[in-house]
């Protein structure tokens, strides 16, 4: 079928990939990827041919050149296979203008679902998961992700980051200004060897010895503010010593 498809690939393990995204990329007419030697080793490790069909390259720098293209192909009735490097496109990824501009053009645009960095993060996390709140990375200076952690620490969800590993220790140092008792999940290098999950308090992780020599990828996670986390039990609890309090 026509339009463009949307292919969520994997985030470590190979074989994460769906069989619909198999079955997507070895029928599409294009192949689009945001780097063709990714797309390409991941229809190799499967083995997808490419039968003469080409990769073409798209992403931020190149989108305004390449998109007009996969525009026109889709125009033409062609089915175009969209992938970013590793996940769910479109999700801190390239892919969002070219989504737009194929609905807003009446072309059909299909998801093909798969892994997503920030929900496995999530589904191990042990956080709630009934709201939360994806914020992407953090601004790169020192001053603006203060201000961006103070803005997004306040809502009432769980908070879902990606992060560099270089700068995870500053973020937690920061965090612990603003709230040193926040539970927080460090989730890094999901699917692959080195897989691992700390938890703990702010402070508690700003002090571990593994997050200073954190390597690989990483997602953080914050539970909701502890003012959002009071149980029933806990005001019933207060309200009676409160009371216990007055009556003497
Ligand atoms: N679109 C991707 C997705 O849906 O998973 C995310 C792309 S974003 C450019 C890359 C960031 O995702 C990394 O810096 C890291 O924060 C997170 N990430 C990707 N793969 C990961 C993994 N295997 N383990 C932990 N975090 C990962």
């Amino acid at each position: 079928e026509p339009g463009l498809y949307l292919v969520a690939t994997p985030i470590g393990t190979a074989r994460d990939i769906t069989l619909r995204a198999l079955d997507v990329l070895n029928a599409a007419d294009l192949l689009a990827a945001e780097d063709t030697r990714v797309m390409r080793h991941l229809m190799d490790i499967h083995g997808i041919p490419l039968r003469g069909r080409r990769v073409v390259s798209y992403h931020d720098h190149n989108a305004p050149r390449t998109g007009p293209k996969l525009m026109e192909a889709l125009a033409e009735g062609a089915s175009v296979a969209y992938a970013s490097d590793a996940g769910t496109p479109l999700i801190a990824d390239p892919g969002y203008r070219l989504a737009r501009e194929a609905a807003q053009a009446g072309a059909r645009v299909h998801v093909v679902p798969g892994p997503s960095a920030a929900l496995a993060a999530l589904s191990l996390s042990g956080l709630p998961t009934d709201r939360f709140l994806f914020a992407g990375f953090p601004p790169a200076t020192a001053s603006a992700r203060a201000t961006w952690l103070r803005h997004w620490a306040q809502t009432d969800a769980t908070l879902i980051l990606f992060e560099s590993p270089r700068r995870v220790n500053q973020t937690l140092k920061e965090l612990c200004e603003i709230d040193p008792n926040r539970v927080t999940v460090v989730a890094r290098e999901l699917t692959k060897k080195f897989e691992e999950v700390i938890r703990g308090t702010a402070q508690e992780l700003a002090r571990d010895p593994r997050i200073s020599s954190l390597k690989g990828e990483v997602v953080l996670l914050l539970d909701r503010p502890s003012a959002a986390r009071v149980e029933p039990r806990d005001v019933e609890h207060a309200l009676r010593a409160r009371m216990g309090a007055m009556s003497v």
